[in-house]
């Protein structure tokens, strides 16, 4: 399997063998795109951002954004999961993913912690958290992948998820460490 990655012109001139590396690790995250074609970009905005099809396609031409200094795992992540949760409407093939910037945020962090490399971008975290993000950052992940359980059952989960993630401020971080050891339930 892998993912056929088209850069445009623009992109070509920027890509540096660390962005191109970190894409290879990122896209192989995402078995659910395997076999579909991804056209990379570049944009100067510090968020990247991802577009693809409003109605569903046999092939559909999808397209992320990047900005190549400061690349972080955290940001390509984010941009192929807006992929998926667009992808995820259209197809019954691949697991539901919800819409919505936090949910975004929600997934990433969920689907491998090699995406905890930066804080994310929508998710509430305490100034503390954002502060100190390496330290903070698998318990996060270990909510994160909570709050995807707990959504099956109840409507609020983000807003459960955002003061789990208060809590841990609370708490010496020695002691909540304990739940590191969750593992992300993938159905895809
Ligand atoms: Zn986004």
């Amino acid at each position: 399997m892998g993912i056929p990655i088209i850069y445009t012109p623009g992109m070509k001139k920027r890509l540096t063998r660390r962005a191109l590396a970190m894409l290879e690790m990122a896209l192989r995250q995402f078995p659910e795109l395997a076999g579909k074609g991804i056209t990379v970009g570049y944009t100067k905005a510090h968020l990247g951002s991802a577009v693809l099809p409003r109605r569903p396609t046999a092939d559909p031409k999808l397209t992320i954004r990047l900005k190549v200094r400061k690349l972080t795992y955290n940001t390509i992540g984010h941009e192929l999961t807006h992929l998926l949760q667009g992808l995820s409407r259209q197809s019954a093939l691949i697991t539901r993913i919800p819409g919505g910037e936090k949910q975004c945020d929600v997934w990433t962090l969920a689907r491998s912690s090699l995406f905890c490399d930066d804080a994310p971008s929508y998710l509430r975290l305490p100034r503390a958290v954002r502060e100190k993000w390496p330290q903070y950052a698998h318990l996060v992940r270990s909510l994160c992948i909570s709050a995807i359980e707990k959504r099956k059952s109840y409507r609020f989960y983000l807003r459960w998820l955002e003061a789990e993630i208060k809590e841990l401020t609370r708490r010496p971080l020695r002691k909540s460490r304990e739940i590191k050891q969750l593992a992300l339930p993938l159905d895809g």
